[in-house]
């Protein structure tokens, strides 16, 4: 049992940690109303009536007339989560349901496609949420290991958040982001000389020749599956007959040079997460991991096949005989897995200049993320209604030379969440907490039908959703494509109220937004925009259209830069920024340049403080959730007394609105409307169904 648990971390104390032991902090939207509730009355869930008047933020007005005077509306407040939770969950725990009851009181689901992670599990069940079944529409939270199709996207309500971006595997395929990274390089030059020269075969063949014979017969490269991860199928190889050039390999150059720390190489995982990519919001968790290789780093040929020397990944190396676990939260620098701040901490013993190092990083992951933005906010624009549906925590894996130059090696779709020692506990069980609260989490029951939209634009929408359950239609087919012609309905309807929004509206929306995210970002650091970002970085943007989203939110943010993009200043500091070799330290920089510069290396101060703290408050283990906290369905008696547990699409159109059975069946004791329920052709249909799905077991009432 967690019971090491303590209120604070003495170094940088979490903003939405709990304090005292009957309350817990939630927040209304835009920041503005911090409320701490007291769960000690029963009532503490209940919606509360914002202190100002306002509409959800983040949701387009559906078909509201101009005109129409302003309603009161009833803004669901968002869940700070912290894994204090941990320690309340357990059975032992005198104040179990603390936590739970968050979820609890409004029923809160969440649901996990090709996902099995144990941490988010036991967050959200931490919080009193049910695990929706794989094929429910009804939930709060969608965690998923892999992209959504665009009709799901589209039929999202605002309250609903799903972990990842449309497109977003432009950035986490390998092929796809080193070539978007050449695409911006192409367009603007050497400063998104962030990635190794690569080609990906076998369409670049001729590139990869034009490689090998610039590169001298001893020049290595490394070989890549471009969809795999985990340090799967790689290799090292000098000469390109040991390359199989027809199947498609993403063969980039081998950096040779790693910076070694104690003789070992290294690769760095940081955190990113993206809350919105038209106007780009990123921040960077302050925290990450530093996995090094087993073995210590031979640059020879005679040692190429050797993974424990030249792979860093922690999947490859545990099964190394001489990889040491790290076994204390509190011990960040023993073992092959270290904290970032441990490593920069090292660095800085070293004589390095860390900040100037983590200014570098900062710079490296928004152009990566720069690099792909178009792509990915035009298919933000096609296929989310609701701006705040989506956020994404990529894994960005940085290798850094020995000049102190960090390349990018790749971007995870999906960044492990395992926790194999107590420093990952320490460090994930946090960032899944703070991402989630950066993300917004609505305390909104899922199936109260009434919340898709506010009251208020539900009711002068111009195109009023269509919730109501598909009743009298028999084949799946029928169904299914009426659903479909529902859903493109209710998406017209929220795109088309979107465009009546003036500029000024939606950019005073991602304003209070991202103003929002601020008071709850946790120990992100929003690294873009940042004071001076559009200075800096506009001339590297593309061309987004006229809404210019970017800069309206910089403007608001900061107000009008003073200087001009195009100005000698700012391409000095670019240039600076990637001169690895003349400015190693701040002191360097040209007066200008470190002015400007300064806010941002102050920031990157934050980095090299952060320490796990023996007794700190973060977990010592996952605590053991009892099976029985996920209520799954168990028979139709259960459907008919809590319609909310009948998952999946065809038991939620027949059976979930209890409302409709008494229609048609009146009040009578449930066996009898059950027994002339199972009569109805629909009926049997949907029994079968879900018991084919495994929905529900024992179904039919003997
Ligand atoms: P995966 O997704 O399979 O983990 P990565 O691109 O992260 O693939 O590469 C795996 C490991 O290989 C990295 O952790 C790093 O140690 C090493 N590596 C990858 N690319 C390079 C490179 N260009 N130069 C040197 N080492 C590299």
């Amino acid at each position: 049992m967690p019971t090491s648990l303590t209120a604070t971390s003495p170094m940088l104390p979490f903003r939405g940690d709990a304090s005292d032991s009957n309350s817990i902090r939630v927040q209304s939207p835009d920041a503005s109303s911090t409320s701490t509730l007291d769960l000690t009355t029963a009532d503490a869930f209940q919606d509360r009536e914002p202190t100002a008047k306002r509409n959800w933020p983040m949701e387009p007005e559906v078909g509201e007339a101009a005109s129409q005077p302003e309603e009161r509306v009833k803004t669901p407040e968002l869940i700070r989560f912290t894994p204090d939770a941990f320690k309340h969950v357990v059975a032992t725990s005198a104040n179990r349901h603390k936590y739970t009851r968050v979820g609890a009181k409004k029923r809160l689901v969440f649901k996990l496609l090709k996902n099995e992670s144990r941490l988010i599990k036991t967050i959200f069940h931490s919080y009193g949420f049910e695990q929706a079944s794989p094929y429910s529409q009804h939930f709060n939270v969608l965690w998923t290991g892999t992209h959504l199709r665009s009709h799901c996207l589209r039929s999202l309500a605002p309250w609903q958040r799903v972990n990842h971006f449309p497109r977003s595997y432009e950035l986490t395929r390998k092929d796809k982001l080193y070539e978007n990274v050449a695409r911006a390089s192409a367009l603007f030059g050497a400063d998104f000389d962030i990635v190794p020269e690569f080609c990906v075969t076998p369409r670049d063949i001729d590139r990869f020749r034009r490689m090998c014979s610039t590169g001298g017969s001893r020049q290595p490269f490394i070989v890549k599956p471009v969809s795999s991860s985990r340090g799967r199928g790689i290799f090292l190889a000098t000469r390109p007959e040991e390359i199989p050039l027809s199947s498609v390999l993403l063969i980039s150059k081998y950096i040779s040079d790693p910076y070694l720390i104690n003789g070992h190489k290294f690769d760095i995982r940081l955190y990113v997460a993206v809350t919105s990519f038209n106007p780009l919001v990123v921040y960077l968790y302050d925290e990450g991991m530093t996995r090094f290789a087993a073995e210590k780093y031979v640059v020879h040929v005679k040692t190429y096949d050797q993974q424990h020397v030249h792979l860093t990944n922690y999947s490859l190396n545990k099964h190394s005989k001489q990889y040491v676990k790290n076994e204390r939260a509190d011990a960040e620098n023993t073992g092959h897995k270290w904290t970032l701040s441990a490593m920069l901490r090292h660095m800085a013993e070293e004589g390095r200049d860390v900040e100037v190092l983590m200014m570098r990083i900062e710079d490296l992951i928004v152009k990566t993320l720069l690099s792909a933005q178009s792509s990915i906010a035009a298919a933000c624009r096609s296929y989310v209604a609701y701006e705040a549906n989506c956020f994404e925590l990529f894994g960005f894996d940085i290798l850094i030379d020995n000049s102190l130059k960090p390349w990018l090696l790749e971007v995870n779709l999906s960044p492990s969440l395992s926790c194999d020692s107590p420093l990952d506990l320490a460090l994930k069980s946090r960032l899944i907490c703070d991402v989630l609260t950066l993300a917004g989490v609505p305390i909104v029951n899922p199936r109260s039908g009434d919340t898709s939209l506010s009251p208020r634009s539900a009711s002068r929408s111009a195109h009023p959703p269509t919730t109501s359950p598909v009743i009298g239609v028999r084949s799946t087919k029928q169904r299914r494509a009426l659903l479909l012609k529902r859903q493109a309905i209710n998406s017209l309807g929220r795109i088309a109220s979107a465009k009546e929004r003036t500029l000024d509206d939606v950019a005073r929306d991602h304003w209070k937004r991202v103003e929002a995210e601020e008071d709850r970002c946790g120990r992100f650091i929003r690294i873009f925009p940042r004071k001076h970002t559009w200075l800096v970085y506009s001339p590297l943007m593309e061309d987004l259209g006229s809404e210019n989203y970017d800069q309206r939110l910089y403007e608001n943010l900061y107000g009008p830069e003073s200087e001009n993009a195009r100005d000698a200043t700012a391409l000095l500091v670019r240039r600076q920024i990637m001169d690895v070799n003349t400015i190693v330290c701040q002191d360097e920089m040209d007066p200008k340049v470190q002015k400007l510069l300064k806010p941002v290396l102050i920031e990157c101060v934050a980095y090299s403080q952060r320490k796990t703290v023996l007794g700190g408050n973060y977990p010592v283990a996952l605590p053991r959730v009892r099976t029985s906290a996920r209520k799954r369905t168990k028979s139709l008696l259960d459907l008919y007394a809590n319609p909310r547990q009948a998952d999946g699409t065809i038991s939620r159109l027949v059976l979930t609105n209890p409302k409709e059975l008494e229609a048609e069946f009146g009040p009578r004791p449930v066996t009898s409307a059950l027994t002339q329920l199972a009569e109805t052709e629909t009926t049997q249909s949907v029994v079968r169904k879900a018991r084919q799905l495994r929905l529900v077991s024992g179904l039919l009432v003997e």
